[in-house]
């Protein structure tokens, strides 16, 4: 075997963002039409994308390094309260509301519970490697029900580095005790999975989810 592991990213390679971003967002939506602020906007379906817009360009920001990713988690709520025109005491209650939401998000990209056994059953050791809060995303695969196929999980905020700075990676494999050349990198993003991994000296395998591409097809060569 060519790898003795395998470092996974989460969001939109094991678990779908898009739907589970929609899912937290009209929780935090509805927690604000709990305020006396303007309800008749609340409906409005272009809410989602401006949403969507926001907190996508400040997340490719951050891929760039112009933000950490824990500043980007306090920016994209407050852009998006000002953009729709809601006092700035909503913020806070919309961050909250939407971040306790997102914890319990789980939709599953199509074939990452079959990859993972498949991994798995091959004699991989597994572990995730996500830009988040490390709580959150602890939840999240364990409401998947995938949490328990990872030896340990490496997420920014307990790690100190955001992918793709190549801090994040030794540390990572400071913590599982492997050398680079022994660990394998999947994940969606060109920037911060696969030009972060092979930064720090590891391979890494890029899942081109808007190109349709097949968790299982991907990782044929590692089987
Ligand atoms: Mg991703």
């Amino acid at each position: 075997m060519r790898y003795k592991a395998v470092f996974i990213d989460i969001d939109d390679t094991l678990l779908d963002y898009v739907p589970c971003c929609r899912e937290a967002f009209d929780a935090a939506i509805f927690r604000l039409s709990t305020f006396d602020f303007r309800l008749s906007t609340l409906n409005d379906s272009g809410l989602f994308d401006l949403f969507f817009e926001i907190s996508g360009r400040l997340f490719s920001e951050a891929k760039h390094g112009k933000h950490t990713i824990a500043e980007v988690m306090d920016l994209y709520p407050a852009e998006f309260i000002a953009a729709i025109g809601y006092p700035e005491s909503a913020v806070e209650p919309f961050k909250h509301a939407f971040r306790a939401a997102w914890g319990e998000t789980h939709t599953l990209v199509p074939e990452a519970k079959e990859m993972l056994d498949a991994l798995k059953a091959k004699g991989y050791r597994l572990f995730a490697a996500s830009n988040s809060f490390g709580h959150l995303q602890r939840r999240r695969l364990e409401r998947a029900g995938i949490l328990s196929y990872f030896e340990d999980t490496y997420i920014s905020m307990d790690i100190g580095y955001d992918k793709p700075d190549i801090r994040f990676f030794e540390e990572a494999l400071r913590r599982c005790g492997l050398q680079p050349n022994e660990v394998l990198m999947i994940g969606d993003s060109m920037t911060t999975d696969i030009l972060g991994a092979q930064a720090a000296g590891m391979d890494a395998l890029f899942f081109d989810r808007r190109g349709g591409a097949s968790l299982l097809e991907l990782i044929q060569p590692l089987l």
